[in-house]
């Protein structure tokens, strides 16, 4: 990562649909290398918020402040692989250079999945679609990195190798991170800051101290879970 890589910066945003602000003047800051989990209650606009933060979304209004950088990658919920492309294709898709296909070879070995660049998505599990999804990511050199519940749809053992993977990506490439889930373990396991989504803004901030790796056996662990 570029020593000179930006964080991710919102100021005031705001979102609404109809007559409702679903994002209400939120304010969120990460620096670059941090890594941010994103609680919330099923319909706080947790999503809404990724979306806006990736440029997926015109109708961001308010006198809000966005200063995102330019290289920003999002992994959702399903693997959004196509299934007419092969695994390499998916990966590389979009990204220009003669050497694309040699950076997407690299990232298919850093998530594992050496070997099966030729593979069709169908042929994978879904734990493996997921780490195609996070090779993408990882190929396009992230300064930010956003993920809408990327485990969600895994069971609970490859969801906790997807965890070790993802810690140690995030180690070796120091995006700013920001991750959505619905699991107050998996946020104190994995990230630095958990932040809080309701009524529109961040209403909770919480620094993460314990050391990594963490479990939920270790004496601390569950004092978050009670701020949270
Ligand atoms: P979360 O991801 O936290 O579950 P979302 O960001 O998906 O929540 O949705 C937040 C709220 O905004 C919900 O009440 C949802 O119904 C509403 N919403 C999201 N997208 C739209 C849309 N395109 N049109 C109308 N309402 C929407
Ligand atoms: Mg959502």
């Amino acid at each position: 990562m570029a020593s000179n890589a930006r964080g991710l910066r919102v100021a005031n945003l705001v979102r609404r649909f109809g007559d409702r602000a679903v994002l209400d003047g939120l304010d969120l800051d990460i620096a670059p290398g941090e890594f941010v989990a994103l609680l919330g209650r099923s319909g706080s606009g947790k999503s809404t918020l990724l979306r806006a933060i990736a440029g997926l979304d015109y109708d961001v209004t308010g006198t809000g402040e966005l200063d995102v950088p330019d290289r920003v990658s999002v992994a959702f919920q399903d693997s959004r692989l196509l299934p007419w492309l092969r695994v390499l294709d998916n990966v590389v898709l979009g990204v220009g250079g003669s050497d694309a296909r040699e950076h997407g070879r690299q990232a298919l070995a850093e998530v594992g999945l050496e070997g099966r660049e030729r593979a069709w998505p169908s042929e994978l599990s879904g734990g493996e679609q997921q780490r195609v999804a996070l090779a993408r990511c990882l190929v396009r050199d992230p300064e930010v990195l956003l993920a809408d519940e990327p485990f969600g749809s895994l069971d609970a053992l490859t969801r906790i190798r997807m965890h070790g993977l993802l810690r140690e990506l995030c180690a070796r490439h120091r995006p700013a991170v920001l991750l959505v889930t619905h699991d107050v373990d998996e946020a104190v396991e994995l990230a630095d800051r958990v932040v809080v989504l309701e009524d529109g803004r961040i209403r909770l901030d919480v620094a993460v101290t314990l050391p990594a790796p963490r479990s939920h056996r270790d004496p601390g662990f569950q004092s978050y879970r009670d701020q949270l």
